[in-house]
């Protein structure tokens, strides 16, 4: 069939369009899938930054033991947010789990897995349910498991919660934070087959959406010596 000449201009301008506008995406995509969260993305115009603590900041006021605090890093993670932007933010994590949530956030950001935002819960005062309410992606909080006096692994900085109002806790008619409901057709939650599960279970991290007596959708952590106790 003959196309008239007009309609194949338009074509092949069309398909010059896309072609650079896929070049260009796929070029930031590597720009940015080489740097590692050590590096600083500040100088790219337009990273919201949602996080810019120093470590002894985040951590002012809290009265928690040397030996604790001596293991805690603050790492600064960029990833898109669900406006399509790159954010800054940090993460406290225990230092033995550095290097994987670097390779995390890594695998987070080139996949362009929406995480809403990732800031340290001293921002909440230390409240975990307004954290999660709000969203937040966090680690370190000097806190028991809820319901006990058993430190949880998020104490020693070795459990991390992803977008906690879309990964809820569900323990029978229980769901925290309130409000929350686990809907797995929206961006930014997690099930079995997300790639980022697998990510983390790759490098030896439990995730709470496999335990059978209650699901913790957004809790993922690594045991590193046997005196850390599972959960939330
Ligand atoms: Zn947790």
């Amino acid at each position: 069939m003959k196309i008239p000449s007009l309609c194949r201009i338009l074509l092949l301008a069309l398909f010059i369009l896309q072609s650079g506008v896929f070049a260009q995406s796929t070029q930031e995509l590597v720009k940015l899938s080489k740097l590692n969260s050590n590096s600083s993305f500040d100088s790219i115009p337009d990273v919201v930054i949602d996080a810019n603590y120093e470590l002894i900041e985040a951590l002012a006021g809290l009265n928690i033991p040397e030996i604790v605090k001596n293991k805690l890093e603050l790492v600064s993670v960029y990833y898109y947010g669900f406006d399509d932007r790159i954010h800054k933010g940090q993460v406290i994590v225990n230092k033995e789990v550095v290097q994987d949530i670097i390779e995390i956030f890594d695998f987070i950001r080139e996949t362009k897995f929406p995480i809403k935002k990732v800031v340290p819960i001293c921002e909440y005062k230390w409240s975990d349910e307004e954290s999660m309410k709000d969203n937040n992606t966090s680690s370190f909080n000097y806190r028991f498991i809820s319901g006990t006096r058993i430190h949880s692994m998020h104490a020693s900085g070795l459990a991390i919660d992803i977008n906690p109002f879309l990964n809820p806790y569900i323990k029978n008619h229980v769901i925290l934070p309130e409000g929350a409901t686990y809907n797995t057709t929206q961006r930014g939650t997690l099930t079995a087959n997300s790639p980022l599960v697998k990510e983390f279970k790759k490098r030896g991290w439990t995730w709470g959406g496999d335990w059978k007596s209650l699901k913790d959708y957004q809790h993922f952590e690594k045991k590193i010596n046997s005196d850390s106790k599972s959960g939330k």
